[in-house]
């Protein structure tokens, strides 16, 4: 047992030795372990939101046998959910959880990468950012920050939101202050309302005190568990803004390249694992909130008019070229994306949405 130990210490002093004298660029080495912090723009262990990032974790350091751990912290518990980005590009935390929209007034071209207002669906953003060249760009985006952006999980399709007023015209919309980031926040901006972004654990009280008349924040499970159906009436469907959001797992460029093949190869799978893991939760949950919301709650579920969807649609198109002509790199996200979703929508309207309509008959 001694001569063990003692043949351990010689490896490690050795193995010390030579970190020791060489500055800088050490090989990772299938011997070293890594502690990192996760910082979330959700509350901690929210459903789905929050606990994907807890299931990212466990599992990376599941498979890297406890050579990777990796500690989660909810919004507010090391950084406040708006400074998720920049604690990761800075290096206070190695990797963050969120949706990339959040960072707009940072990098205007980020809303494309969670969602674009009548875009693809959760099923076309995977095959886009995997299959289509959209995380290339969405690397090449983030790159000056010292970020590396991965999937980390998609809501599918969500609803449109909570109102306290009934909304039957574009006219209803008016002086109307509702919870919508991103590219959705700036559609209705311009159809009359006013966008305001908070993040999802300030929501409740902001409907509650009247700071906002209306939210929008994902679908049925995750409503269900804000409890939006005490603060507002009537639940509004679809949700244009967001027909597919993916949600983004963020890494330090510098703590990922410290990573050994097999570690970043982990966390590249994990990751991989809480994209599709994500969607498949709220595709399964949002049915069963849904009928708790009507059923127990009363709660009002309603359609957008379709005036008011054209109009959304019409604005949509107008953001996204404005948007787009804002820098060349914008430009090619658009366009790779366009270009997509062209494709996308010829073979799913003979697929999918023909199936959907056949199913329905
Ligand atoms: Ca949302």
């Amino acid at each position: 047992m001694r001569v063990v130990s003692f043949a351990l210490l010689c490896v490690l002093l050795v193995s010390c030795a030579d970190r020791s004298t060489t500055t800088g660029d050490v090989e990772p080495t299938a011997q070293q372990s890594f502690q990192w912090k996760l910082v979330t723009t959700w509350p901690k262990n929210f459903p789905g939101l929050g606990t994907a990032p807890e299931n990212f974790a466990k599992n990376v350091e599941r498979m890297s046998n406890g050579r990777l751990k990796i500690k989660v912290f909810g919004a507010g518990q090391l950084v406040p959910a708006f400074e998720v980005f920049d604690a990761v590009s800075q290096g206070t935390a190695q990797i963050g959880h969120g949706a990339s929209y959040y960072w707009k007034g940072k990098v205007p071209a980020s809303v494309f990468y969670t969602a674009v207002p009548f875009g693809l669906n959760a099923q076309e953003m995977n095959a886009w950012l995997q299959y289509g060249g959209g995380l290339e760009l969405w690397r090449e985006l983030y790159a000056p920050f010292n970020l590396i952006p991965f999937a980390g999980g998609n809501t599918g399709v969500q609803m449109a939101g909570w109102f306290n007023r009934e909304i039957n015209s574009i006219a209803d919309l008016k002086g109307l202050k509702m919870r919508i980031p991103g590219l959705g926040g700036e559609v209705f901006t311009r159809a009359g309302g006013t966008s305001i972004n908070l993040p999802g654990g300030e929501l409740y009280t902001s409907m509650q005190t009247g700071v906002i008349d209306a939210t929008e924040w994902v679908g049925p499970y995750n409503d269900l568990a804000f409890g939006f159906h005490q603060v507002a009436k009537y639940y509004y469907y679809p949700g244009w803004q967001e027909p597919g959001p993916t949600l983004e797992l963020i890494i330090n460029k510098a703590a990922y390249e410290s990573l050994p093949a097999d570690l970043q190869a982990i966390v590249e799978v994990a990751a991989a694992a809480a994209n599709q893991d994500m969607l498949n939760e709220y595709t399964a949950r949002n049915n069963a909130a849904l009928i708790e919301l009507v059923e127990k709650h009363g709660v009002q579920v309603k359609k957008l008019p379709d005036d008011v969807l054209a109009e959304f649609k019409r604005l949509s198109a107008e953001v996204v070229e404005e948007l787009a002509s804002e820098d060349p790199l914008s430009r090619r996200i658009a366009e790779s994306m366009k270009a997509f979703a062209i494709q996308a929508k010829a073979y799913h309207g003979i697929s999918e949405e023909a199936y959907y309509n056949a199913r329905r008959q």
